[in-house]
């Protein structure tokens, strides 16, 4: 399975990665989480990456493509892989399919997951996330509560609230969705690669998924 998962914050890309991954054994690669990751470990990268993440803007193409090049061309990725939050612009899309042929790598669908404002609004309030940035799980204090103390029930570490999960930084990400990521519907239904797939119930959602047979 070589897919990308497409869809705006609260969509579902997380939840159905990591539900994708752990069915047949491709990677999930999300570039939010590797950004927490070096933003916690406070490297070059992440210093540069911190703020832009915080008030929910995006971070510069450039700095992604050189962490995308190098992963994609790790031997992992031969087995397939889910890319979850990537790619977020119009340029990233452009360089992606560069190095892909470059790879000899051919993309099977990229995903489109389709969920109401209302529900992607709620969702994004009421999740929660790992932060041990090796595990990342996520959760929703409604309908998948963390361990008791808030506790993480596949690692133990504590399960937190996002930097940028505050009303303005969600209001932020939305209105940069639809101005730099929704295009790219467009952009993939021309290279005829797209699915829409709606996006209610994980389940469900996880179910479409694996009937498109890839
Ligand atoms: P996510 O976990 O996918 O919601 O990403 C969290 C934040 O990381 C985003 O709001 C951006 O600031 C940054 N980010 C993640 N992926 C990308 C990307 N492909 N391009 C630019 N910024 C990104």
């Amino acid at each position: 399975m070589k897919i990308i998962l497409l869809g705006a914050p609260g969509a579902g890309k997380g939840t159905i990665a990591k539900m994708l991954m752990q069915d047949n054994g491709a990677v999930q690669i999300s570039t939010g989480d590797i950004l927490r990751t070096v933003v916690k470990e406070g490297t070059e990268l992440g210093k540069k990456a911190k703020n832009y993440m915080e008030n929910g803007e995006l971070v510069p193409d450039a700095l992604i493509m050189e962490i995308m090049e190098k992963r994609l061309g790790q031997p992992d990725c031969r087995r397939g892989f889910i890319l979850d939050g990537f790619p977020r612009t119009i340029i990233q899309a452009t360089k992606l399919k560069e190095i892909l042929e470059k790879l000899g790598i051919k993309l099977d669908y990229v995903i489109s997951l389709e969920a109401p404002l209302s529900l992607i609004l709620e969702r994004l309030a009421t999740r929660r996330t790992c932060a041990n940035p090796a595990c990342q799980e996520i959760y929703n204090i409604k309908n998948n509560p963390p361990a008791e103390g808030d506790k993480c029930r596949v690692c133990g570490h504590k399960v937190m609230q996002r930097a940028d999960e505050t009303e303005e930084a969600i209001a932020e990400r939305i209105r940069v969705y639809d101005e730099k990521t929704a295009p790219l519907i467009g952009f993939y239904e021309k290279e005829n690669l797209l699915q829409n797939v709606e996006s209610l119930h994980a389940a469900e959602t996880f179910a479409a998924i694996k009937a498109l047979k890839i």
